[in-house]
């Protein structure tokens, strides 16, 4: 017999957008899109018996409500239950030991900035991941000097894209990266599409070639569900801080230390300043602490807990807290300018 109370799943948490809402499933890394009533009852009216649901809404829409209520049901984001209290809700505070979590350093045919110093730095402050962007092509010797870096480092994650060239072959790129087990993806930019290998000749799932062009750092700031992250680490860290640049600290290609490679405001050369006086500076820090939450239209968006946030590229470049001018989504229409999903 069904139970009086229906419960979510800790771990299925309802996020209300302008139109409709999402239940982000932190467990099974998904999240299913979901009426803006159904995101009422769940929320308004959590913890109350299904009659007094039913009453709510005047006993007109009791099939309905237990129609939406038996759909989650069997999509497993929720149960019904006689103890309700039974089940504590997560704890959504974000924590992390590391003063910064991920750093960005990019090179092109010009840079000078060496990084050994640089990592040397980063491992003094436990940096676990670091993304390596090469807009050139550099030869197998510099990607194999780069990863040999890493090494006896305490880097959990080395993410490299790099430049096309015919002298990199596949079973050159397939050996780095059975040297170096660090190297978590390898993305070859710039490939010709007549160069692209067959999926079946790429014996390692972390290298892809991809005809893109990435040759600057003005090829970043894309916000496209392919992009959207659902994990419990990434949706807490969302709830307070900024979704891409919070505990990161960039290199650009002149060695100039930032926030992000495209920003203009930099805090210092590498070859003058220390990484970890930078990361103390409160000026830095502050667009860590800019949520989605504080961006406009993004605050009323069913995806601002899975959204990567770009701060670099605004669509009002005389407001910070403006939307990133890369997305195509309107949340008010629910509706993708080049797509649509749901
Ligand atoms: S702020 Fe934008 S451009 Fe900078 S790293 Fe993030 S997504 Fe890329
Ligand atoms: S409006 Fe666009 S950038 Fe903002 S949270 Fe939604 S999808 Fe992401």
């Amino acid at each position: 017999m069904r139970q009086d109370y229906f419960v979510l799943f800790a771990c299925c948490i309802p996020v209300k957008g302008h139109s409709r809402s999402t239940i982000c499933d932190l467990q099974r890394n998904s999240f299913e899109l979901i009426p803006n009533i159904l995101f009422e009852i769940l929320t308004e009216h959590e913890g109350k018996a299904m009659q007094t649901i039913f009453a709510t809404y005047h006993h007109e829409y009791n099939r309905e409500i237990e129609e939406y209520l038996d759909f989650l049901v069997e999509k497993e984001y929720g149960f019904y239950s006689a103890e309700p209290q039974s089940f504590p809700k997560l704890d959504l505070t974000w924590h992390n030991p590391f003063p910064v979590t991920h750093a960005l350093v990019d090179f092109d045919e010009k840079s000078k900035h060496p990084l050994p110093h640089i990592v040397k730095q980063l491992t003094a402050m436990f940096c676990p991941a670091i993304e390596l962007r090469f807009f050139h092509a550099p030869s197998l010797e510099v990607l194999e000097n780069t990863l040999q870096t890493f090494q006896d480092s305490p880097f959990r994650s080395v993410q490299m894209i790099a430049g096309y060239s015919k002298d990199l072959t596949i079973a050159q790129l397939t050996a780095l990266a059975y040297q170096y087990p660090r190297l978590q993806s390898l993305v070859i930019h710039s490939t010709p599409s007549e160069n692209i290998p067959a999926s079946s000749d790429i014996s390692i799932p972390h290298l892809t070639f991809i005809e893109q062009n990435l040759s600057s750092e003005a090829c970043c700031g894309n916000i496209s569900p392919r992009y959207f992250t659902v994990n419990r680490q990434f949706f807490t860290e969302a709830q307070t801080f900024n979704s891409c640049l919070n505990r990161k600290i960039s290199i650009d290609k002149r060695g100039f230390i930032k926030n992000c490679p495209s920003m203009t405001q930099h805090f210092g050369h590498i070859e003058a300043t220390s990484l970890a006086d930078v990361v103390k500076q409160q000026a830095f820090q502050k667009a860590w602490h800019i949520s989605k939450d504080q961006v406009t239209t993004c605050q009323d968006c069913e995806f601002r807990y899975v959204c990567h946030d770009c701060r670099a590229y605004v669509a009002n470049p005389g407001n910070a807290l403006s939307k990133p001018a890369k997305c195509r989504y309107n949340p008010y229409e629910a509706t993708w300018e080049a797509a649509t999903i749901g």
